[in-house]
């Protein structure tokens, strides 16, 4: 069941232009490398000079490949490439190759958990996203505005880099599911190499169509806004579009197809045109390029040179360490990630703790140090001698997170010597904590005297005051139980 917003039911579906890893341009031998001088990256196929003739890039297409088997998409033994016709200063050609009716990739789905919080606590749902296609094609130059005064620069080192688009179904049903389905492509593309997912750069660039309408109505009509190049503009822009739709609607006002743009300074969308049908393209197959013909010999070699996928791996994890569904999924976030998990888990042979601390206190850490696992100052072999020391009960989990603390900080060596120096070994002798617990029922006869009378967060408070006594170095569970036996 979706969530509706004032009796209204919102949906959105996503096409993404995602650029391709290759060297090269799709269709030229000019380098596709970001942030060259102006024009210096385009040659005469990119600007499309007489005379000159597009060669398909075989690593464009294995990339597509790539991706077709990520996803679990068809991949289609012989498509076609067509000419989308429209004029815009920087696209030469006055088209762009793209495909239409025949797209390399067909089908696929895009798995992830929606409502789920990073420390693995909440509710989280399992989604499913249907893809209808993903197609190749080429890249556009840049328009600059700025630095000009009264003129605009064309840079056409972008013409003709390589993209594969990914068009869903219209399957989300808020922002949050198309943010969270945006991050999951995201992790996929860049998993599998294809894309090196910078979205400063443009490298990962959504467009969001939204539409609101009352639960059991037809589609409604749709507004799309184009590059969103951050999850929070996403998530701000989308929000936006449907509250502006929704006011439309209870206004008396049809909503109009439209392209809109999102501005993160004003935090509104505004329409930047009506929108285009397909017959204003006038595609027609591109008599530049044969048919782009796989066979599944292709399909077999570029699957068998490819590494374990997100979706394989978790569900590794879920069969090896019997972790939860959940917890495999956040630890196949990225590649590092996942690689580290399974280093702390083989290290300490206690996967679920492993987990708990690296989606717990070290993703904590990270997220607040705004750094990536792989510069994380704790690796996985010192965090996996600290998980051992708490499974063999040498230190207390609260003990332990003061040990994190100090290898974070870079404090002291190894775990045992950080342990030892502060000591915090977990107070093992019953006759110290004997006494500590005589002492706390002799200073507290009230809350001994509400457990007596049935009240249950009396007992937590003495067991509370003796921990603190104990300097966090006793037993919880030890407590609990001499406690327990002493009042009776
Ligand atoms: P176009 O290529 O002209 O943009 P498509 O029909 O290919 O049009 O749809 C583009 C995207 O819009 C797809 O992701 C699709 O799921 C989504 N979409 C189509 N209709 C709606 C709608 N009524 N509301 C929200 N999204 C929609
Ligand atoms: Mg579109």
């Amino acid at each position: 069941m979706s969530k509706l917003i004032q009796g209204y039911e919102v949906v959105i579906g996503f096409e993404t232009h995602t650029q391709l890893s290759t060297q090269s341009k799709i269709f030229s031998r000019a380098p596709t490398a970001f942030g060259a001088a102006p024009n210096t990256q385009a040659c005469p196929v990119d600007l499309a000079l007489p005379g000159t003739l597009p060669v398909m890039n075989q690593g464009a297409v294995e990339r597509a490949i790539e991706f077709a088997l990520a996803v679990g998409a068809h991949v289609a033994p012989r498509s076609i490439f067509a000419r989308k016709n429209y004029f815009y200063p920087d696209l030469p050609k006055g088209y762009q190759i793209s495909q239409y009716e025949i797209p390399v990739v067909q089908g696929g789905v895009v798995e992830f958990f929606l409502g789920a919080t990073s420390t693995g606590s909440g509710q989280s749902e399992k989604r499913t996203v249907r893809l209808v296609r993903a197609h190749l094609e080429e890249d556009a130059g840049k328009s600059l505005h700025e630095d000009f005064i009264g003129q605009s620069g064309i840079d056409l080192n972008r013409a003709g880099t390589p993209l594969l688009e990914i068009v869903t179904e219209p399957d989300m049903r808020s922002s949050d599911e198309a943010v969270a389905y945006a991050k999951e492509l995201h992790k996929i593309v860049t998993w599998i190499g294809i894309c090196d997912g910078n979205m400063q750069e443009g490298s990962f660039r959504c467009d969001a169509n939204v539409s609101v309408r009352k639960p059991g109505d037809p589609l409604g009509i749709r507004r799309e806004i184009k590059n969103l190049n951050s999850f929070k503009f996403m998530q701000q822009a989308i929000d936006f579009e449907v509250r502006w739709q929704i006011d439309q609607i209870e206004d008396g006002r049809a909503i109009q197809q439209a392209t809109v743009l999102f501005d993160p300074d004003t935090g509104e969308t505004r329409a930047m045109r009506t929108k285009e049908d397909a017959a204003d393209y006038r595609y027609f197959p591109d008599p530049d390029l044969p048919p782009l013909v796989i066979a599944p010999e292709w399909v077999a070699r570029v699957k068998a040179g490819m590494a374990e996928l997100p979706r394989a791996m978790a569900a590794r994890f879920v069969a090896d360490y019997g972790l939860p569904d959940y917890d495999a999924t956040t630890l196949t976030q990225s590649k590092a990630m996942a690689a580290y998990f399974e280093q702390a888990a083989k290290a300490s042979g206690q996967a679920k703790l492993a987990s708990n601390w690296i989606m717990g206190e070290l993703s904590r850490r990270l997220n607040a140090g705004e750094i990536g696992i792989e510069q994380a100052p704790v690796g996985p072999q010192r965090l996996a001698s600290l998980i051992a020391r708490i499974a063999d009960g040498t230190i207390s989990n609260n003990a332990a997170r003061q040990v994190f603390d100090a290898l974070w900080s870079g404090e002291g060596g190894d775990v045992d010597a950080v342990i030892e120096a502060k000591g915090l070994t977990q107070m093992n002798d019953s006759g110290a904590l004997e006494q500590i617990i005589d002492d706390i029922i002799a200073a507290n006869p009230d809350n001994v005297a509400q457990f007596k009378a049935g009240k249950d967060k009396a007992f937590n408070a003495l067991v509370g005051q003796a921990m603190k006594a104990s300097k966090g170095k006793a037993n919880p569970a030890q407590v609990n139980e001499l406690l327990r036996k002493k009042l009776q």
